[in-house]
């Protein structure tokens, strides 16, 4: 019965279990994923793909500016990125080092990825919600804003390496503006930053610090809108809205497409994983180019 439903209903499901069947990680992948792959699809949609899921509360091709397809993978692809999010013996998940400035940070040739944003943006919460397939990863979630005050790096196996950048806004750390504009313009491995965005609040202010200096530094960022499932539907599209309008009308360098996620029901987690694989060149998803 089961079966049947996801016969009709997600196409591509017993492909990728094909897929999975091959190789250990592709195995733990398999389970890791599969509760995922159980869902309703409208319901998985919800959860893989809450931008699609959104886009159906609106007149069918009235926003082409939606960029639904820029960055759009198969759930095979999306179950592989989960392997490279997932701690095994071989692929070590674990917190390196933190540092107060770029010459301490580790010196290091991986790929890497740095999420920024403001304080009690839901950083440390979206970290640990990407790192929950490697839950002896400790990453701190303080209920006082500005608590992270050092670049924390975060190694994933041989794949790349994650940086938490210190929040900025209230109590931020004096010399923040130093510290970040220096690891931004001068790390040579950084592959892409993550810069989150409340959406339940919208672009704010204290945003605009980090929009600017990615701007400024013609750096490829990507917005990633955070606690969606605080909001009813009707504010959350408003806000989608807003900010993707924001982005193609005053941005250069931030990628076209929203990465809208919930640290708590996981919406668009799986998707946000696998954009980071392919960004730092762990995987390559069919039909998608990393400029
Ligand atoms: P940080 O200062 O940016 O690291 O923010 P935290 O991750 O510590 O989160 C700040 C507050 O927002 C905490 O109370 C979290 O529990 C809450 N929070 C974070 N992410 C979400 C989310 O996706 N949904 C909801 N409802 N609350 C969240």
């Amino acid at each position: 019965m089961a079966a049947r439903r996801l016969r009709s209903g997600l196409g591509q499901l017993f492909a990728t279990r094909t897929a999975l069947g091959r190789g250990r990680r592709a195995y733990n992948t398999s389970q890791a994923f599969a509760e995922v792959l159980r869902l309703p699809s409208k319901q998985l949609t919800k959860l893989v793909f809450p931008l699609q899921e959104l886009e159906r509360h609106l007149v069918p091709g009235s926003r082409p500016d939606f960029h639904l397809k820029t960055f759009d993978p198969s759930l095979e692809d999306i179950a592989k990125s989960d392997g490279v999010f997932t701690a095994t013996v071989r692929n070590r998940i674990e917190y390196l080092s933190s540092a107060v400035s770029l010459d301490h940070a580790p010196d290091l040739l991986c790929p890497e990825v740095c999420f920024i944003g403001r304080s009690n943006v839901g950083k440390s919460s979206l970290i640990k919600a990407l790192f929950s397939l490697a839950p002896e990863v400790e990453v701190r979630v303080s209920k006082k804003p500005g608590h992270t005050k050092k670049m924390n790096f975060f190694k994933v196996g041989k794949y790349f390496t994650l940086v938490d950048m210190p929040g900025y806004g209230y109590r931020a750390p004096e010399d923040f503006v130093k510290m970040v504009e220096t690891y931004l313009k001068e790390r040579k491995n950084l592959m892409r930053t993550f810069l989150l965005v409340d959406s339940v609040v919208g672009i704010q202010k204290m945003d605009n610090i980090a929009i600017e200096m990615c701007e400024e530094f013609a750096l490829p960022y990507v917005m990633v809108l955070t606690k969606i499932d605080k909001s009813s539907k009707g504010h959350l599209l408003k806000q989608v809205l807003e900010i993707q309008k924001f982005v193609d009308t005053k941005t250069q360098g931030c990628f076209p497409q929203l990465f809208p996620v919930s640290a708590v029901t996981y919406s668009g987690i799986h998707l946000l994983r696998c954009f980071i694989a392919n960004i730092t060149g762990n995987l390559k998803t069919n039909g998608f180019q990393v400029s």
